[in-house]
């Protein structure tokens, strides 16, 4: 039996055969965003570069720091470090995917707080998220 061809309009791409872009031995950076972390400030989510295991903070948050680092580091794919969440976010297609299994922790601690840190949350916090 020959399994049917995948078609060009999928909602999510496969990355389980790309090499490119995933390394499965690196571990995340830590429990938050690298560059937050390095200048006090917060966010809303977090994602983890499927290359490096860098961390860094979603769009909406006011460092957008998961993208900036996809960008000058030019790694394509992050994925969700949410707790629950295992989807992949395909940079150059722009566009939802799946993955491999990441190495462990596969999110941040679920006492962690989103949006965080804990304390360094301003009181109108949704009124700063990007949209
Ligand atoms: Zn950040
Ligand atoms: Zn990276």
């Amino acid at each position: 039996m020959v399994a049917a061809p995948r078609t060009a309009d999928e909602s999510e791409r496969d990355l389980v055969s790309t090499h490119q872009g995933i390394d499965l031995t690196a571990v995340p950076s830590g429990t938050g965003c690298v560059e937050c972390e390095e200048t006090a400030g917060w966010w809303l989510h977090l994602r983890r570069c499927a290359q490096c295991g860098h961390i860094g903070c979603c769009d909406s948050s006011p460092g957008e720091h998961a993208s900036q680092h996809a960008a000058s580091a030019g790694h394509p794919y992050v994925q969700s470090f949410e707790p629950g969440e295992d989807w992949f976010w395909d940079y150059p297609h722009e566009q939802y995917a799946e993955g491999p299994r990441l190495p462990d922790p596969q999110s941040h601690p679920i006492s962690q707080p989103a949006p965080g840190p804990a304390g360094r949350v301003p009181a109108d916090w949704q009124q700063r998220l990007h949209p």
